[in-house]
């Protein structure tokens, strides 16, 4: 079975997937890791964000293993624990840019593909209904305003030593939302047979309430 959810920075959906993960025993499957690890392999090698050939080949070539605990994604890139270096303000600055280029994203959807196969699998990202997964089960699109998300993403990132103020934040979920939005392939859209929650006045407990739900409603 597999369940999509879509949805902009900060929307809830890493949250939420985790905890139906743990009450279901669903894989959750975070495919933006993919993505930040491509971007940390960019930054790692110095690239310019515009040098789309030597980015592909780093998308290409990469091996990406992730290993899920209770709390969090251990990630392994190319043999080396990357789970909290995907996270940077560095990374975060420019995984939308090079997640724009095609060639990169047509090779990521394999990945995230491969590493869900013959699993049930919660699948969060901004594609997942409409190009990774076009035929999932139950298809959610995840929403918030934009303060709301911001105000979220600051707080985990205080939790996590990620030193970044409110108003940077709030600056990166615009940056991204726009880009992720405008791009020519996998932009983030509603799926047209997909759910939408807002959740900007719910809280944690009543999302995942409302996605168990549909999961029941879809088994019997
Ligand atoms: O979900 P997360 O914020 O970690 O994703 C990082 C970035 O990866 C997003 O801003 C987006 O640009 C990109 N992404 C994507 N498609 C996905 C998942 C993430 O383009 N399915």
């Amino acid at each position: 079975m597999i369940v999509a959810v879509d949805g902009p920075a900060g929307s809830g959906k890493g949250t939420v997937t985790k905890m139906i993960e743990k009450e279901l025993g669903f894989l959750n499957l975070d495919t933006g890791i993919t993505y930040r690890c491509v971007a940390l392999e960019v930054l790692r090698k110095g690239l310019k964000l515009d040098d789309e050939r030597n980015i592909i080949e780093i998308a290409n070539n990469i091996d990406i293993k992730i290993n899920n605990t209770i709390d969090k994604d251990i990630v392994i890139l190319n043999g080396e624990n990357v789970t909290d270096k995907i996270r940077t303000k560095e990374v975060t600055a420019v995984v939308s840019q090079v997640s724009s280029i095609i060639a990169v994203r047509e090779k990521m959807v394999q990945v995230q593909r491969n590493l869900a196969k013959g699993k049930n699998v919660i699948v969060e990202g901004r594609d997942i209904g409409t190009v990774v997964f076009p035929n999932a089960d139950i298809k959610i699109y995840l929403d918030a305003s934009e303060e709301v998300r911001a105000q979220r993403r600051y707080a985990e990132n205080m939790q996590n030593g990620i030193d970044m103020t409110y108003e940077e934040v709030l600056e990166n979920v615009k940056m991204r939302d726009y880009n992720d939005m405008h791009k020519k392939v996998g932009a983030l859209k509603k799926a047209e047979d997909a759910i939408i929650i807002d959740s900007t006045d719910l809280t944690i407990d009543e999302v995942v309430e409302k996605i168990k739900n549909r999961i029941k409603m879809f088994k019997k």
